[in-house]
């Protein structure tokens, strides 16, 4: 179930392309507005819903995937059985639901998390390796 939280990439981003022809647009769902670390190659990514995918845009993006990065069929297919579509953070800007957003307010009183790195918008190209 997608809370409302999204991931939109910049319009002149390297892969703004690959995510219009994907998912049909410049956002996606995410499951919350946590990143994560998707590994030293990746970095910091979030998790977009896996469920939110189309039959078609599953097909784009198993297509892509193999294509663009050598993994096979099988391999993204157990990936998004898991229910993440994994996102690189770089150039990409949060959109935070509500909920989530009342919880890093309340979050924020008791320590200094790292929810405000996630809003940066930077416009950086040199992601050969990068997912979506
Ligand atoms: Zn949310």
């Amino acid at each position: 179930m997608t809370c409302g939280c999204t991931a939109s990439i910049g319009e002149k981003d390297s892969r703004a392309e690959l995510w219009i022809y994907i998912f049909g647009n410049r956002s996606f769902p995410l499951l919350g507005p946590l990143s994560y670390n998707m590994g030293d190659i990746v970095g910091i990514g979030y998790k977009g819903d896996a469920k939110a995918l189309n039959s078609e845009q599953r097909e784009r993006l198993i297509e892509k995937m193999t294509e663009k990065f050598n993994i096979k069929r099988a391999d993204v297919e157990e990936h998004l059985k898991d229910g993440v579509v994994p996102i690189k953070a770089e150039g990409v800007t949060l959109s935070i639901c509500r909920a989530h957003f009342m919880m890093a307010v309340l979050d924020s009183r008791e320590n200094d998390s790292d929810w405000d790195e996630s809003e940066r918008d930077e416009d950086q190209n040199e992601d050969e390796e990068s997912l979506f």
